[in-house]
C-alpha cells in the first residue's frame, strides 16, 4: 500500500522534485503567429504521447514495460512526436505575477509532416542548431499549414545566463500506469507550482486545441 505521507526534510524536498519534474514550458503558436526562433538540439527526441484535455501530454507506457496505457485502453490515440528544446524570444507579461518574461527555453513538439520540413531544411542549410528559423501558423486543427524561412547563423545560438535546455529523457520520461490512472481521473494530480504561473496565455492555447 502506498503511504499518503512521508517524513522528513530530504523527502520533502523529493516530493516537490517529484511533482514539479513534469512541469515543462511548451512552444506554441496560435494561428497568425509568426516568430522568428531557434531550435537548440541537432536531432530531435521521437516519441508517442497522448493528450488529455486541461492537463497536457503524456507519454505513452504501450509496449515500453509490463503495463498496458491505460490513455490507450480509453480509446485517447497516441500521436507521433518529435522534441526539440527551443529558444522562445516572444515577450509576455504573466497575468499572475505581473512579471514579463523573453527568451525563455521551452520545449517543441512537432509532427511528422513539419518534422519533414525541418529535415529539408537541414539537408539544404546545415544542422537546425545554426539556423534563424522563421515561422508562421495559419488555421486551425485539420487545416493547419506551416510556413518556414530559415536563415544560417554565423555561430551557435547562445542562451540567457538563467536558461538552460531541459534534459528532454527526464521531463518526458512516462508515468507509471497508476500515475496515469490518477491523472485521468483527476485524483492526486499535484497543484500547479509557481512555476507555473508564466504558463498561463499559452495554457487556453492547448486548452482549446
Ligand atoms: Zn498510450
Amino acid at each position: 500500500m502506498v503511504n499518503w505521507y512521508s517524513k522528513g526534510f530530504e523527502e520533502a524536498e523529493a516530493q516537490v522534485a517529484a511533482n514539479s519534474q513534469s512541469f515543462t514550458r511548451d512552444f506554441f503558436l496560435k494561428s497568425g503567429d509568426e516568430v522568428q526562433f531557434n531550435i537548440l538540439d541537432d536531432e530531435p527526441l521521437n516519441i508517442r504521447d497522448h493528450f488529455l484535455n486541461g492537463k497536457g501530454w503524456f507519454t505513452c507506457i504501450q509496449g515500453i514495460g509490463d503495463e498496458n496505457c491505460p490513455l490507450c485502453e480509453s480509446g485517447n490515440k497516441a500521436t507521433n512526436h518529435f522534441v526539440f528544446n527551443v529558444l522562445d524570444p516572444r515577450e509576455y507579461t504573466s497575468k499572475a505575477t505581473g512579471e514579463t518574461y523573453k527568451n525563455q527555453v521551452k520545449i517543441w513538439r512537432v509532427g511528422i509532416t513539419l518534422l519533414r520540413v525541418l529535415e529539408k531544411k537541414r539537408a539544404k542549410y546545415g544542422p537546425l542548431t545554426k539556423l534563424d528559423i522563421t515561422i508562421s501558423k495559419m488555421g486551425q486543427g485539420q487545416s493547419v499549414s506551416y510556413d518556414i524561412e530559415v536563415d544560417k547563423r554565423e555561430k551557435a545560438v547562445k542562451l540567457p545566463e538563467e536558461e538552460k535546455l531541459y534534459d528532454l529523457t527526464e521531463v518526458l520520461a512516462p508515468k507509471t500506469r497508476k500515475e496515469l490512472v490518477n491523472i485521468m481521473n483527476n485524483v492526486s494530480s499535484p497543484a500547479p507550482s509557481s512555476d507555473n504561473d508564466d504558463d498561463d496565455d499559452e495554457e487556453i492555447d492547448w486548452k482549446k486545441s
